[in-house]
């Protein structure tokens, strides 16, 4: 262990997006031309070490996560790593706390900024330790592995002690499992990249090519625009990838409660494990009646993506909504929340399955689901593998040969982008950027000519 304690001595804010649109990456029902963009945060101490952490949007509004961040970083400067780290549940706490509560307590663009100053922390800690993060959250007792835990709004459900009595009950196996992660056989990774909604029909048949080479087993397409389309797209999995394919759609938040039921069973013939974000992600029980009505045609639900705090996750498994526990590891209050979900949905049974479908979420959440397995609910689950962006980030998440999630190595949380990227990222902010969003893709260019005629 290190003996020196980092004190936080100032911090940078970057407004950093990247021109995904141009090449339909992430394109979705509710979302045809999204652009990845990062509200980026670098802790400076009085060492060497840089705290790095970020939260993520889809390019318009950036700016205001950035001025949010900005809002909240000036409460860390001045403290000590240990003054942080010795109980981050509290730490977590005191970051909701206090006037800016009222400004939308644990949701919205607050919990995004809050996420980006504490996974700053996390990665500030993790590299003070000279370990990855999964690998220093692994190395914790079950004692301080629950203390990085705010339990408030919880305990009805799991308290501390539940906690820490369900971590030792995978202590005794839990070497196999560290050992299967130090052999990159912890997470196996589901492809996304082939199932943009802007591609043509010969890229989507491409790219599935590709992702067999590459290993993987299950694919998750968009749908949810037109049944004759959807049944084309999906489709063109089962003749590429064969009936043993595990097939998912997601419709990113597309219809009422009804609609998603008459929509899904229509698609039964096709075998599909889940329909991720099938309406409203704030609707529990509209998930929990989708799951019902759903369940006698063997289509699961999931979503998580925009469940915005533990309270939300807490629910939606109290109601029976989910067969996949969709977390994203911004949109929760960084890793003190994650873990309250992960724990949580151990004691369900529903597997964690994160969202990682934009720029940097892969490198993040390799880190989570690995903890997830070693040290908290000790089952395999599938992480979401996206091709795109890793060369902008230090430490890149690969996969391996045989379809696995690469576990991470490099000391930190795998937040940093490299420096160099950084003139590149930030060409489209400030005046560039005066209509708020950018304006290369066409149903931008289309917004910004209404706006300047
Ligand atoms: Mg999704």
């Amino acid at each position: 262990m290190a003996t020196d304690d980092p004190t936080i001595v100032s911090f940078t804010v970057r407004d950093l997006r990247w021109p995904t649109s141009l090449k339909n990456i992430g394109s979705d029902p509710m979302n045809l031309a999204g652009e990845n963009a990062l509200g980026y945060l670098q802790y400076h101490t009085d060492t060497a070490l840089i705290g790095t952490g970020w939260s993520f949007s889809n390019g318009q509004g950036n700016e205001v996560l950035c001025t949010a961040i900005r809002s909240l970083a000036p409460r860390l400067v001045g403290r000590k790593l240990s003054s942080l780290t010795s109980n981050m549940g509290e730490t977590q706490r005191q970051m909701v706390s206090g006037q800016i509560r009222f400004m939308s307590p644990e949701r919205g663009v607050l919990q995004l900024a809050t996420c980006a100053v504490l996974n700053a922390i996390w990665d500030l800690w993790a590299k003070h330790e000279r370990k990855p993060l999964w690998r220093l959250v692994c190395d914790f007792s079950p004692e301080e592995l629950v203390r990085c835990i705010d339990f408030r709004y919880l305990t009805d459900v799991v308290t501390p002690d539940e906690g820490i009595e369900m971590l030792k009950r995978l202590e005794a196996s839990k070497s196999e499992r560290l050992r299967a992660a130090l052999e990159n056989q912890a997470v196996p990774a589901y492809n996304t990249s082939a199932g943009w909604l802007g591609h043509s029909d010969d890229e989507i048949r491409e790219l599935l090519k590709l992702a067999m080479s590459q290993g993987f087993k299950h694919f998750k397409l968009k749908a949810g625009l037109g049944l004759q389309s959807d049944r084309k797209r999906l489709g063109f999995v089962r003749e590429v990838a064969g009936k043993d394919a595990i097939l998912m759609v997601d419709v990113n938040q597309l219809w009422d409660v009804d609609e998603a039921i008459e929509y899904m069973k229509t698609l039964a013939d096709l075998d599909i494990w889940f329909v991720e974000e099938p309406t409203s992600p704030d609707d529990i029980l509209g998930h929990s009646r989708i799951r019902k009505a759903l369940k006698p045609y063997k289509i699961g639900v999931a979503t998580g993506e925009h469940v915005n705090n533990r309270v939300m996750f807490k629910q939606m498994l109290q109601a029976e909504a989910l067969d996949a526990v969709q977390l994203d590891a911004l949109r929760l209050c960084s890793v003190n929340e994650i873990l309250s979900v992960l724990l949580m949905s151990a004691k369900f049974g529903v597997p964690v399955v994160p969202h990682s479908g934009g720029a940097g979420m892969v490198e993040l959440c390799s880190h989570i689901s690995t903890i997830d397995f070693v040290a908290v609910s000790g089952k395999k689950s599938i992480l979401e593998y996206t091709d795109h962006l890793h060369e902008a980030f230090a430490a890149p998440a690969h996969i391996t040969e045989d379809g696995y999630h690469v576990t991470p190595t490099v000391p930190g949380y795998s937040c940093e982008v490299k420096e160099q990227e950084f003139e590149l990222l930030e060409i489209w902010t400030g005046e560039n950027n005066a209509f708020g969003s950018m304006a290369r893709s066409p149903e931008s260019a289309e917004i910004m000519t209404m706006v300047v005629s």
